[in-house]
């Protein structure tokens, strides 16, 4: 029930009506009885400054943000946690009073997914990751904190090697390389124990992961998806099949819906009340 009093919340993203985080955090603050509603938000590019600035002129207790934005918003914040300084990219923004403050928990939100699938087993073991944007660059922090080694596949070569970069600066310790996309073979799976699609590959619209990939995974393989759809990826159906333990894109989203809730809220967040709306 929104009321005189009820604080608002949204996502930021073009598009956003796909996205599962307002009916999430709705059923999480219907859960705790608290006065809060969280809507999309559909902002283009040229808009990112006039809708910041609208958050705070209505009053908004924050947002998430979402593709394309994470990276565009970043500049527009009062004050930047380290976390979203070093991934360079934004995906929840806390307003206290009159001042945006930026956070990304996609960090947590792959801590939290690989803990739930495995618990502390992958903690430094190889890691390959494929994609090198904002979505990868969270996935390679949350895994060199778990001083797992990383290989880094990107398209675009210059790309990953700036991943690389990051994660030797944050992470001195950990070994950490890039190869190139035709390096996609099953001599670079094999010696692997974690495998993650961090591209925009598998979305809807978007191409395939490539077959040269999927064609070398094994029941050695845990195999980690940060797209999440309507219905299992067929990245992950196909590495189920070939006995890969698998972990959903949706566990990622719920883990870093929980850590915003928090920070919005100062309340733990509800999970199961906030995991049953993702149930397919
Ligand atoms: P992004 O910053 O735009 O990065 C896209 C990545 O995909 C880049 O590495 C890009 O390579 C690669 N790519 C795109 N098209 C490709 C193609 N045809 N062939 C090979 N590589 C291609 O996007 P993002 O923010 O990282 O988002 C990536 C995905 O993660 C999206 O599906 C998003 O919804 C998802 N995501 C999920 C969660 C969750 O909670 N589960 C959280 C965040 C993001 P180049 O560098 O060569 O362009």
């Amino acid at each position: 029930m929104i009321t005189g009093t009820t604080r608002l919340l949204g996502i930021i993203g073009d598009p956003v009506a796909h996205s599962l985080s307002p009916v999430m955090h709705n059923a999480g603050f219907a859960a705790l009885g608290l006065d809060m509603a969280y809507v999309p938000l559909h902002v283009a590019a040229d808009d990112i400054p006039a809708a910041l600035n609208g958050l705070v002129a209505l009053g908004f207790r924050g947002a998430n943000v979402t593709v394309p934005h994470k990276g565009a918003v970043l500049p527009f914040m009062d004050w930047l946690h380290d976390d979203a300084r070093l991934v360079q990219a934004v995906n929840t923004i806390v307003v206290d009073d009159h001042h945006l403050h930026g956070y990304n928990t996609d960090i947590e939100g792959v801590r939290y997914a690989l803990a739930q699938a495995c618990g502390d087993t992958l903690v430094g073991q190889p890691a390959l990751i494929v994609g090198a944007g904002g979505a990868a660059r969270a996935v390679a922090l949350a895994l060199a904190r778990m001083s797992m080694p990383l290989t880094i596949v990107n398209r675009t070569a210059s790309t990953a090697q700036r991943l690389v970069d990051l994660i030797q600066t944050a992470a001195p310790a950990v070994p950490c390389r890039s190869l190139p996309w035709a390096d996609l073979t099953a001599a670079t799976t094999a010696g692997q124990r974690l495998i993650v699609n961090a591209t925009t590959l598998g979305m809807e619209g978007a191409g395939k992961v490539p077959a040269e990939l999927v064609d070398t995974l094994t029941a050695g393989h845990v195999v980690f998806d940060v797209v999440y759809g309507h219905a299992e990826t067929e990245f992950l159906r196909r590495a189920r099949r070939s006995g890969a333990e698998t972990v959903d894109g949706l566990a990622m989203l719920l883990g870093q819906a929980a850590s915003a809730f928090e920070l919005w809220t100062g309340q733990r967040a509800p999970l199961e009340a906030m995991r049953r709306v993702l149930v397919r």
